[in-house]
């Protein structure tokens, strides 16, 4: 008789299967504890039973989907995620629902929640040569993102993951579409990370994720973002002049390749593979993340 092992979270011990299944339901899941909340529902660890894969299960109420109309938003962010697969992106293993909820098989980050992270810092904030690291991973992401035509349009640290090993997962493609679109903006939440393109409601491409990148660049290293005011009237005013102003303990490197990536014209801002060959990134990319990269393993196909 098989011993019934406890639900654990060290997903470094994960058999190595293919969860696939086109027909999943809630018996083919053991339920842990919960992982987080969310604003449609909740979030648990949970362990599909035949093989063992430990997995997050999503847990929303479509109740509440209804009411905020956001049936249309999740059927995009089903159809995108479940289709991509890279390193870096929080893989969707697949959905399936009964009367009241909808649930989503994806991967277990094993270090949670990005956002809270960067708060444990010393003073909030990331080393560089972390933030470079972090930087590369996103990089290489969102290129493959791009090459899909898809575009992420909310990469910020509330939708970032951290895996087992530390490395990025970005989930939360709920904003994301197909490339391109003419389509304007609901603005909604904080504009923060809003490029002059989408405070203006004007049309956007792929490289709204850049300027995104710059923004997550600064508030890693500096430990808010970079226009930051208590009025979004001045939020909007400092996006659209590009009002950046760094501290003192920033390198030249860093200031260098924020500035290359926060740029109002769209087809000013550096591209994601000339990121990927930045100074400031290559002085500090650790040889475990650049082994785990794709596009380095396609650049030096012959590199132990
Ligand atoms: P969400 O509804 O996606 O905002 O998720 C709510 C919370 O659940 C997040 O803030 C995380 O703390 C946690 N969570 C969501 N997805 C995962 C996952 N794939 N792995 C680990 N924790 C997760």
């Amino acid at each position: 008789m098989e011993t019934k092992q406890p639900l654990k979270e060290n997903s470094t011990n994960q058999p190595t299967v293919k969860l696939e299944n086109s027909e999943w339901s809630l018996d083919n899941f053991e339920i842990g504890r919960p992982l987080g909340k969310g604003k449609f529902g909740n979030v648990y660890l949970a362990r599909e039973i035949n093989t063992k894969y430990i997995v997050a299960l999503k847990v929303l109420f479509k109740s509440q989907l209804q009411k905020c109309q956001m049936e249309h938003q999740l059927r995009r962010e089903i159809e995108i995620q479940s289709h991509l697969r890279h390193p870096n992106v929080l893989r969707m293993y697949g959905y399936f629902y009964d009367e009241t909820r909808i649930y989503l098989i994806l991967e277990f980050a094993g270090n949670g929640e990005m956002y809270k992270y960067l708060k444990r810092q010393p003073n909030g904030r990331f080393s560089e040569p972390q933030t470079a690291n972090y930087m590369a991973q996103l990089a290489d992401a969102l290129m493959y993102c791009h090459a899909r035509k898809v575009i992420h349009r909310d990469i910020k640290p509330e939708n970032l993951l951290l895996g087992i090993r530390g490395e990025i997962k970005i989930a939360d493609f709920g904003w994301s579409v197909h490339a391109p679109s003419s389509r304007r903006t609901t603005m909604c939440g904080t504009l923060d990370y809003l490029a002059p393109e989408m405070v203006e409601g004007r049309s956007h491409d792929e490289r709204v994720d850049l300027w995104t990148l710059g923004i997550l660049c600064y508030e890693f290293l500096v430990g808010s973002p970079p226009f930051e005011e208590e009025k979004q009237d001045l939020t909007y005013r400092r996006i659209c002049k590009v009002d950046l102003k760094f501290p003192a303990h920033l390198s030249t490197g860093a200031k260098d390749l924020i500035t290359k990536l926060l740029k109002s014209r769209a087809e000013d801002r550096i591209p994601l593979r000339k990121l990927l060959e930045h100074s400031w990134i290559l002085q500090h990319l650790s040889d475990e993340v650049r082994s785990r990269l794709p596009t380095f393993q396609i650049m030096q196909p012959n590199k132990a």
